[in-house]
């Protein structure tokens, strides 16, 4: 079993979850998820990597369903079944690139060791992060620490720029000149993202989530 040291709701509907974890640390690298199961008789479900030290490891996650839900009602002292990791593919770390960074949802939360790795290797950073709606953006104030700079979208105008990525993107790039576009969210935004990069011919990664039966793939 696996201690509980924080769950906090940052906005509605996306919570933090940090897990005491004394080895997943030494191995974990940008980009990487874990595998958490609420309890015994739970499923397992792929979380990225937020953060990760000697004492824990964090998380950021959106209620959506079951598993969720169950991980969303944890207190601190509270313990989970299963938390396995690191897994997957870490993100590759470029040089000297100018790179747009775009989040939403839980993505807003994942893309913050991207964003902290891909600024050690001095490349130059643009974060955007968006949502439907002011009061679902958070951690400006940690991305802005490793961005160059950094654009708030909201699809109701009620923070930063009016609309969604798309308009916002195609204008961006035409006027700067984009190495690489990192998108991590949910499928829609960087189904989105992608097809939007595509025609103007910049490299695009996306943090591929798609569902996994059983957290194996
Ligand atoms: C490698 C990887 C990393 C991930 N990282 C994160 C993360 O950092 N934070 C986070 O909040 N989520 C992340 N996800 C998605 C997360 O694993 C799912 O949201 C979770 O498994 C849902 O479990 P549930 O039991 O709460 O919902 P379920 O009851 O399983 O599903 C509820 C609803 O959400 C839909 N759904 C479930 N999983 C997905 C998915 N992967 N993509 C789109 N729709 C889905 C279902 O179709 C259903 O409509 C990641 C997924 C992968 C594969």
């Amino acid at each position: 079993m696996y201690k509980v040291v924080k769950r906090e709701q940052i906005v509605p509907n996306i919570h933090l979850l940090v897990i005491k974890s004394e080895i997943i640390h030494k191995n974990a690298r940008a980009g990487e998820f874990v595998v958490v199961r609420a309890d015994e008789k739970g499923e397992r479900i792929p979380l990225n990597l937020i953060d990760w030290d000697k004492e824990s490891v964090s998380m950021v996650f959106m209620e959506v369903g079951t598993s969720t839900s169950k991980l969303a009602a944890l207190k601190e002292g509270d313990e989970v079944a299963t938390l396995a990791g690191p897994l997957g593919k870490p993100t590759d770390a470029l040089r000297e690139k100018r790179i747009v960074c775009v989040g939403g949802c839980y993505g807003i939360g994942a893309l913050l060791p991207v964003v902290r790795m891909f600024k050690k290797n001095k490349n130059c950073i643009t974060t955007i992060i968006e949502a439907r709606s002011a009061s679902l953006l958070y951690w400006q104030n940690k991305l802005a620490n490793y961005s160059d700079e950094l654009y708030e979208i909201t699809r109701d105008g009620t923070k930063g720029f009016k609309g969604h990525v798309n308009d916002f993107l195609v204008d961006y790039i035409k006027k700067n000149n984009v190495d690489l576009v990192y998108v991590q969210g949910c499928t829609y935004l960087t189904y989105l993202t992608s097809e939007t990069t595509r025609p103007l011919g910049v490299k695009t990664i996306v943090g591929l989530n798609p569902i996994m039966v059983d957290a194996t793939g």
